[in-house]
């Protein structure tokens, strides 16, 4: 629906069509309405009419002649052309009839004028269409606007307390239609009308105590459901009655934004109450403006002591001193918001309330608020993290210091062999002229390393995270030897090997000693069951092993048997040519026993003067033909002096029952036995047994 513009109010003319098939009353028509100030066209039919209305004039207003001898006549020309266009049209007619009336009414015609009246008659019409045109314009245009407002606007009659009508949204959002609302009073929908507070409201409307009122409050759906509003009501007089308009504004959005913000308002103080970090926000006068507990906690100052403080001097240590350059700083800060010539973060260090030093890690970043540039501090509790720090640096200075004095070598490598570090020992230890040199080395491929397998074993280290451990009689380039004990070790860093750790340990001095301890204990093993002066075994290792045999015969069976035998007129030897010669003499007699005896056979000297040959599976009768050989040889025995060496021999094989003791007693007799028979014999168990049995 267009609205018209009042054209009596502009300079161009109102266009008036007049459509007539006499000629002489388009004339006359024509000259009055030209008279009045109008502009005017005319048309003789149907489709002069419709090509003007559309297209060539565009009229504001149309007289119509209803009979136009014509195949249409007016009445069916108008129906056209207000099919298309909202004209105000009046007909002209030379006769009124009931049924042309009638026709008439089924058109928006703004009145007929009979042919005959007077020229007044015809502008007043004229005018009245065109006033009634524009009211109407005006009234559609208002109910446009009622109808399309974005809010919800409700009226009611508040003589009979009913609604008389409802807008498009009001009637959607409550969900009742046209026909329902005008059945329902205002606390059909909003339930809590009858409490008295908004009662009170509207009372002041009805007693003009006052021109609105708003209020909010819950509408209620058709479907039970409800919404939020907020209701502003007018009430006015209309044609007696007393109308009250609610313009509604539904909440519900309103609501979820300002929950939301809600929502986030909470979330913001949470994050801020509980972040770890320090938050805080200051003016561009350097006051605080914003404080968190944890900012409490760092600082000792509450939010109440520090608020529209001056942060810097509270935490600024020696501020006095560089209260200039803050200043400046601010100054600067003030006007460009811009704090980029600040490191990001920043460490600093800082004193609390109670003036104990702090170290902090400070992040600035600019923020405008109510059109002054603030800054927003974050701010990290460092001490701990700083005196750590420290003990860490001072640890490490007391390791390197434990290493470089350290009593053994210490090196480190990385993955591929290079030298990363070497302390004094090392050179020392390998003769190195300088750690320059040293470094020179790769572990992994230096010749000299690799021929003493040294490589081979880091590389072991290196690939399968072992330690290894080892020693080494290793000769350095440099020309010094030294036995080492060598100590891989794989260092780790993040679960990979990214090196070695080596411990290089000067054992020479140990392993010199320890040699010397090797020997000596090799020699007193040998002596103790060795004979000194003959080599033969000594009577303790003979006993032992005579032990071990007569337990191995008892179990496995077997036999074995000994020799015993003494020299004769030793004492001659040594009273005649001398103690030396006698040792000689027990010497050579060793030497030519063990000549002719076998490895298993064991000689050991028993007395002075007396040895036993032990001799493993051997039965009496071949111990006493060795027995005899073994006198034999010892009587060709020559000595430096006249003096003859010969020996007499008991020879005893063992028996069931036998016991060392036995054994030994039994060769002893036989032994005895053959020194009373002339010595220089051997006298055998045979002849025992012959002599027993005698
Ligand atoms: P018999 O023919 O009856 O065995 O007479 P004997 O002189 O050989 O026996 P006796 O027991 O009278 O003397 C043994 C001597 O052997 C006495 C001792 O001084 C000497 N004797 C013992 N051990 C050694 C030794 O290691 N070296 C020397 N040179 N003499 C020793
Ligand atoms: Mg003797
Ligand atoms: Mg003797």
């Amino acid at each position: 629906m267009g609205i018209s513009e009042n054209r009596t109010l502009d300079s161009e003319r109102i266009k008036i069509l007049v459509v007539d098939d006499s000629r002489l009353l388009r004339v006359m028509m024509s000259d009055l309405l030209t008279a009045n100030g109008y502009e005017v066209r005319t048309a003789s039919n149907s489709f002069e009419a419709i090509d003007m209305a559309f297209y060539t004039f565009s009229p504001d207003l149309i007289l119509m002649d209803i009979e136009l001898g014509d195949e249409m006549d007016g009445i069916e020309v108008a129906k056209k052309i207000l099919q298309k266009k909202d004209i105000p049209i009046i007909f002209l007619t030379a006769k009124t009839s009931p049924e042309v009336i009638n026709r008439i009414k089924e058109t928006t015609a703004y009145g007929y004028l009979e042919k005959k009246v007077s020229n007044e008659a015809i502008i007043s019409a004229i005018e009245m269409a065109l006033k009634l045109y524009s009211v109407n314009n005006l009234a559609s245009m208002f109910k446009h606007i009622f109808e399309n407002s974005p809010n919800e606007l409700l009226i009611t009659d508040l003589q009979n307390n009913k609604f008389i009508t409802a807008n498009k949204n009001a009637r959607e959002n409550l969900g009742y239609s046209e026909e329902e609302i005008k059945n329902l009073s205002p606390r059909d929908i909003a339930p809590e009308i009858l409490e008295s507070p908004i009662r009170e409201l509207i009372q002041k409307l009805c007693d003009k105590k006052e021109t609105s009122v708003a209020f909010k409050t819950y509408h209620l759906r058709k479907d039970k459901t409800t919404y939020p509003v907020q209701v502003e009501l007018n009430v006015l007089d209309y044609l007696g009655k007393k109308l009250c308009v609610a313009n509604v504004q539904d909440l519900t959005y309103q609501k979820v934004f300002e929950k939301k913000l809600a929502e986030k308002d909470y979330i913001i103080k949470l994050l801020t109450d509980s972040a770890f970090d320090a938050i805080t926000v200051i003016n561009d006068e350097g006051k605080v403006v914003f404080w968190n507990p944890a900012a409490e906690r760092i600082f000792g100052y509450s939010e109440k002591e520090i608020i529209n403080e001056d942060v810097h001097k509270l935490i600024v240590p020696c501020y006095e001193k560089i209260e200039n350059s803050f200043v400046d700083y601010m100054n600067y800060f003030r006007q460009k918001g811009d704090l980029s010539f600040l490191r990001n973060p920043l460490e600093l260090m800082a004193k609390n309330k109670y003036g104990e030093t702090i170290y902090i890690e400070l992040t600035l970043s600019p923020i405008k608020l109510n059109e002054k540039w603030h800054a927003v501090g974050i701010v990290r509790d460092i001490t701990e993290k700083k005196k750590s720090q420290i003990e860490i640096e001072n640890m490490w200075r007391m390791y390197f210091e434990l290493a470089e004095h350290a009593p053994v070598g210490i090196l480190r490598c990385d993955k591929d062999g290079n030298i990363i570090y070497v302390n004094k020992k090392v050179l020392e230890i390998l003769g190195s002229p300088s750690e320059e040199e040293t470094r020179k080395i790769n572990l992994l491929t230096f010749p000299h390393l690799v021929g003493y397998g040294f490589s081979t074993k880091l590389k072991e280290c290196l690939e399968n995270n072992k330690t290894i451990i080892f020693e080494v009689f290793y000769k350095s380039i440099w020309g010094k030897d030294f036995w080492a004990r060598v100590h891989i070790k794989p260092h780790i860093e993040s679960n990979k090997v990214t090196g070695a750790l080596i411990i290089l340990d000067d054992i020479t001095d140990r392993k010199i000693l320890e040699e010397k301890i090797r020997r000596q204990a090799i020699r007193l093993r040998r002596l103790s069951y060795t004979d000194d002066l003959t080599g033969a075994f000594n009577r303790r290792f003979l006993l032992k092993k005579l032990e071990e045999e007569i337990e191995r015969v008892k179990r496995y069976g077997g036999n074995f048997s000994i020799i015993l035998l003494d020299i004769d007129n030793f004492k001659k030897i040594n009273d005649r040519c001398g103690h030396n010669t006698g040792d000689l003499a027990l010497k050579y007699v060793v030497k030519t026993i063990k000549e002719r005896i076998r490895k298993a056979d064991t000689l050991a000297r028993w007395g002075g003067e007396e040895f036993i040959i032990f001799l493993p599976s051997t039965p009496v009768e071949k111990a006493t033909i060795l027995a005899e050989t073994l006198r034999e040889n010892i009587s060709r025995i020559t000595l430096p002096c006249p003096e003859k060496v010969t020996a007499s021999f008991g020879v005893a094989g063992f028996l069931e029952g036998d016991t060392i003791d036995s054994l030994i007693k039994r060769a002893d007799d036989l032994m005895y036995r053959a020194k009373e028979k002339g010595k220089n014999c051997v006298a055998c168990q045979k002849d025992v047994d012959h002599i027993n049995n005698m």
